[in-house]
């Protein structure tokens, strides 16, 4: 398998070159050459492997289409030490949840940081680790974060030879909870930084960094963006094994929805999807920050100013563009990257937005391809959660009920419709309480984190002083 660039670079890449790699050097994102395509017989094999072998072992038949330049051997063992009980809480890893009949919640928020990120980011490490160890290099990773995206990445990292990370937040705007579980971290590659700023200026920083080529190589300085294809491939295996679980045959559909952001989880089902996993609809939810619904409503695709993204509920959906929405607009425009350029690398530059309404492929989006979308306000994740609460006894997050509030306007008589579950309430409790009057359960391995040692170093926002402690530690 090879990969190709969005944006028209088709020198052939493997997987291993572009792993450690964020955007191609065009400005593209990505993509594998052509999806694997699954026929029925090889659907029923993969529903018995699930069935008999579990998670993993249904991880390891999807990542080797995509992967071959790993042993396979190598491959199974880092699914097999990547998705076990231990770190996800349970022998199914995705479970189900039945709402009411055929309509389910799929659970990926029980991984070390309670959010589905840990479901690529626990794969990302192991896959860094082990390169690395075969190249004989060292990584430093340099990101930014408020919240979800730094704990996945701190978890799956703490501990890996050959990789140290650097995770800038700022200072005193992380919610308690999240400050917690990051600064109580004690792992010797795990270096938390609080800057004296907001979230812009830590971005700022990771930017300048990233721009400092002789320092970027010095240092081999690297991200864990969502923009990288191992964690979008990664996610492709929950639709399968949602699927599984959700049906009794391959002959039945099932539909998803997706509480949306950068558009990372609900490309990776366009992926399954398009492997030919028997999916209906692909259900984009959206919170305020509608930009995706936008454009499935009416074809224009309209990125937001810093000023006109809403801080909401649901903050880890609180973006103004969603980074990996390329990868769809270059299947649906018939791979033809010359075009993709034009459009993400000089319209949305220039004009801020584009459109396709008058374009044929855009009515596809829906027809071919399956994408429906809706959005969500804060007083419907409120009704929602109390709804949720009070008819099922189950609390679920401001995401998940972003998604729940959707998917119920595009329910079908015998489809099974499957919500995928983002993080747990207790990440994000204050609207708990506010919807349920109640602190929501918290899972017992983080009884008292608040109370435990923090490492952690507060920095004034100045680049080259980041760059001094990064050195510092690289002796
Ligand atoms: C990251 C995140 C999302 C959005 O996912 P995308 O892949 O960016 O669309 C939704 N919910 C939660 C809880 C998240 O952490």
């Amino acid at each position: 398998m090879n990969y190709l660039s969005t944006r028209g670079d088709a020198t052939p890449r493997k997987f291993c070159d572009i792993l450690l790699e964020g955007l191609a050097p065009d400005g593209g994102l990505y993509l594998p050459e052509g999806y694997p395509q699954i026929d029925a017989a090889t659907l029923a094999v993969w529903r018995r492997v699930h069935d008999e072998q579990g998670y993993a072992a249904l991880a390891f038949e999807i990542l080797s289409l995509y992967i071959d330049d790993i042993p396979a051997d190598d491959l199974k063992a880092i699914c097999a030490k990547t998705y076990t009980p231990e770190v996800f809480g349970n022998k199914v890893i995705v479970p189900l949840k039945q709402l009411q009949d055929g309509f389910y919640l799929e659970a990926l928020s029980n991984g070390p940081t309670l959010a589905f990120k840990d479901m690529a980011m626990q794969l990302l490490g192991n896959l860094f680790e082990y390169e690395l160890a075969r190249r004989g290099q060292q990584l430093n990773i340099l990101g930014a974060t408020s919240g979800d995206t730094g704990s996945a990445a701190e978890y799956a990292m703490r501990g890996k030879k050959g990789i140290r990370v650097f995770m800038l937040s700022p200072h005193g705007r992380m919610s308690a909870f999240q400050q917690a579980q990051m600064f109580s971290l004690q792992d010797e590659n795990i270096h938390n930084i609080a800057i004296e700023g907001v979230f812009d200026d830590c971005q700022d920083i990771v930017k300048a960094v990233s721009n400092d080529l002789a320092f970027k190589r010095q240092y081999n300085i690297g991200t864990v963006n969502s923009i990288n294809w191992a964690r979008l491939l990664a996610q492709v295996v929950y639709y399968f094994a949602g699927y599984f679980q959700a049906t009794a045959s391959n002959a039945e559909t099932v539909s998803f929805t997706v509480p949306s952001g950068n558009f990372g989880n609900v490309c990776a089902g366009h992926v399954a999807r398009m492997m030919g996993l028997p999916i209906r609809q692909l259900v984009v939810a959206t919170n305020e920050n509608d930009v995706l619904d936008e454009f499935f409503r009416t074809g224009v695709y309209r990125v937001r100013a810093a000023a006109d993204t809403h801080e909401t509920s649901s903050p880890s959906m609180d973006i103004s563009k969603a980074s990996n929405f390329e990868r769809f607009v270059f299947d649906l425009l018939g791979r033809d990257g010359a075009r993709v350029k034009a459009l993400f690398g000089e319209s949305l530059a220039k004009a801020g937005s584009f459109d396709l309404s008058g374009d044929e492929a855009f009515k596809q989006a829906a027809s071919r391809y399956g994408f429906v979308s809706g959005k969500s306000t804060h007083a419907d994740r409120l009704a929602t959660i109390r709804r949720v609460f009070k008819e099922h006894g189950l609390m679920i997050d401001t995401h998940t009920a972003d998604g729940v509030k959707v998917a119920s306007e595009y329910v079908q008589p015998g489809v099974p419709m499957i919500v995928l579950e983002t993080a747990l309430p207790i990440k994000f409790a204050a609207t708990i309480v506010e919807a349920l009057g109640r602190e929501p359960d918290r899972p017992a391995k983080f009884e008292g984190i608040e109370a435990l040692p923090r490492r952690v170093q507060v920095m004034s926002a100045d680049a080259g002083a980041v760059q001094s402690l990064i050195a510092a530690h690289c002796g």
